[in-house]
């Protein structure tokens, strides 16, 4: 069993709590590894050492940055099969899904190896008289990341190789049930050359979060996780003057049109609700056909594509589909599944009581299929994060419109159909912050910037990105003048050009 430290410095240092937490191997439920909790002492030793790095680190040549980013990537690319294999241990994930994952956050340093192009500031002549004005945006100081479980490498990569590159110094913190293929990622960084206390990891739960939110030298916190505890972070970080960026839960709607290819949309709702066991923010978990006839087609195009899966440890190559993160994730998921039949929804297929041979302590769920669920019931209001997939009848468009935009969450969305005016207007009218058309998961690529709308985000910042390089950054404009220029004696008048 594997005891797990924080990275601070460059070097491995244990946590001086005295907590612990079991992380374990969710396909077979056996504890994998031991990870230390880090008190507010050990967050304070990493704050420490950012800080120590960030005058030498933000005054070093942006493209100097942007070429240990290039290193980064080389080291990335060829320890990816590594990465995978740490993100399936603990998250549970199949390889390939894994293997995705390291390339979408690898392409986020891609976009960090831009970072001198990215920090080019404007310039303007003669805004008066022989005086010019530049602004160039410049980082902040010491910044930290707070990541979920459900992509243990990307999402912190969503994070720190544009903050780093833009010339921050970094503090992450990431989830305690699957912190190594964050540590591996990070000390790959390292290995890159990257100086010493530029980035460090602290492991940990609330107590290092807290400690994060309350340390006067952090200067900003980004987060991605639930919703309750991204409106705890942002409200926390904003009353203790930090800038945040609070990423939080999904419930993500696909309609599908009566004129679409539903054999398409079949393929993209059975891979979009169940990759990954459901347990992406953007996953889509309610499909909302428009008329019963479109329904009836759905369920009958769904049904022998989801009775196909093969459901198995990452460790089978075969396997499609892999175990929830915890037993206690997996009993949740059930109670909503249970919670389903009790209120009133036609249970099509059910995931409860799967068993696999040699696994059978694992926390399997297999794929589930509601169909005829309503706007009150708790299936379809709250965010189950599994294996589930709620199929919502709509009268008709307005239908389903008015109810994707009155729920609570707005991270992506998609249509299927081929009309393109309704595919225009949708994209045009609709209250979420990313959305597919006929693309089941709409996650934008490195050079655009993700986050949701309502309460699938809190702060106004959406991550990496443009979005990402001025979160990171502050702006600053300096208006010269000099000596040489014309003297205009003293005039106590607002500055103007007449
Ligand atoms: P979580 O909110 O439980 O945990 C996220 C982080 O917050 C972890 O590092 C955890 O240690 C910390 N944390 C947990 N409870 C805390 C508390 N009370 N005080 C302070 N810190 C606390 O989320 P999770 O279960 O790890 O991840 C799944 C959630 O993340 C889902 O809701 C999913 O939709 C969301 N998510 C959102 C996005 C997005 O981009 N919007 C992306 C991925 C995941």
């Amino acid at each position: 069993m594997s005891r797990i430290a924080n990275l601070i410095g460059g070097k491995s240092v244990e946590a001086t709590s005295g907590r612990s937490a079991p992380v374990f191997n969710p396909a077979t439920g056996e504890q994998s590894g031991e990870l230390g909790l880090s008190s507010a002492a050990d967050v304070d030793t990493a704050v420490q050492a950012a800080k120590k790095a960030f005058p030498a680190w933000s005054t070093t040549a942006p493209l100097k940055r942007a070429r240990y980013m290039f290193k980064f990537k080389e080291l990335l690319e060829a320890n990816a099969d590594k990465v995978a294999q740490a993100i399936s241990a603990e998250h549970g994930k199949t390889h390939s899904d894994a293997l995705g994952e390291v390339q979408r956050g690898l392409e986020v340093v891609e976009f960090a190896c831009g970072i001198p192009h990215l920090l080019a500031g404007e310039f303007s002549r003669n805004v008066g008289p022989a005086i010019d004005t530049y602004n160039d945006r410049q980082p902040l100081g010491v910044v930290a990341g707070i990541t979920p479980f459900n992509f243990p490498a990307m999402v912190p990569l969503w994070m720190y190789p544009v903050a780093i590159a833009a010339g921050n110094t970094f503090v992450l913190k990431p989830s305690e049930r699957d912190p190594s293929a964050a540590l591996l990622v990070a000390s790959l960084l390292i290995e890159a050359g990257i100086p010493e206390g530029v980035l460090n990891v602290v492991n940990g739960d609330k107590e290092a979060v807290d400690a994060l939110l309350h340390h006067p030298d952090v200067k900003a916190i980004s987060f991605v996780g639930s919703t309750p505890i991204a409106q705890y972070i942002y409200s926390t970080a904003a009353a203790n003057g930090k800038r945040c960026q609070a990423l939080g839960g999904a419930k993500n709607h696909m309609v599908v049109m009566p004129d679409a290819d539903m054999e398409q949309a079949a393929d993209a709702l059975v891979s979009a609700a169940y990759g990954s066991a459901g347990e992406r923010c953007m996953a889509i978990s309610v499909a909302v056909p428009i008329g019963d006839k479109t329904a009836d087609a759905l369920v009958d195009s769904l049904l022998p594509r989801i009775q196909k899966l093969k459901i198995g440890p990452a460790a089978d190559p075969q396997a499609e589909m892999g175990p929830l993160v915890t037993k206690v994730h997996q009993q949740k998921v059930l109670g909503y599944i249970e919670a389903g039949v009790k209120e009133g929804a036609d249970l099509v297929v059910d995931g409860r009581g799967l068993k696999l041979q040699g696994y059978e302590n694992g926390y399997f769920v297999g794929p589930t299929l509601f169909d005829k669920v309503t706007e009150g019931m708790s299936i379809y209001k709250e965010e189950i994060f599994g294996p589930v997939l709620s199929m919502v009848r709509a009268r008709d468009y307005g239908h389903a419109t008015k109810m994707i935009n009155d729920h609570e969450y707005g991270n992506g969305t998609a249509i299927f159909t081929r009309d393109g005016d309704a595919a225009r207007a949708f994209a045009d009218s609709i209250e979420v912050g990313m959305v597919g058309i006929n693309v089941p998961l709409p996650v934008p690529v490195a050079f655009h910037s993700f986050g949701g709308w309502k309460r699938s985000i809190f702060g106004d910042h959406s991550i990496y990105g443009m979005e990402g390089v001025r979160f990171y950054t502050r702006l600053k404009t300096v208006t010269s003048r000099w000596p040489t220029g014309i003297r205009s004696g003293v005039n106590l008048n607002f500055p103007s050009v007449n």
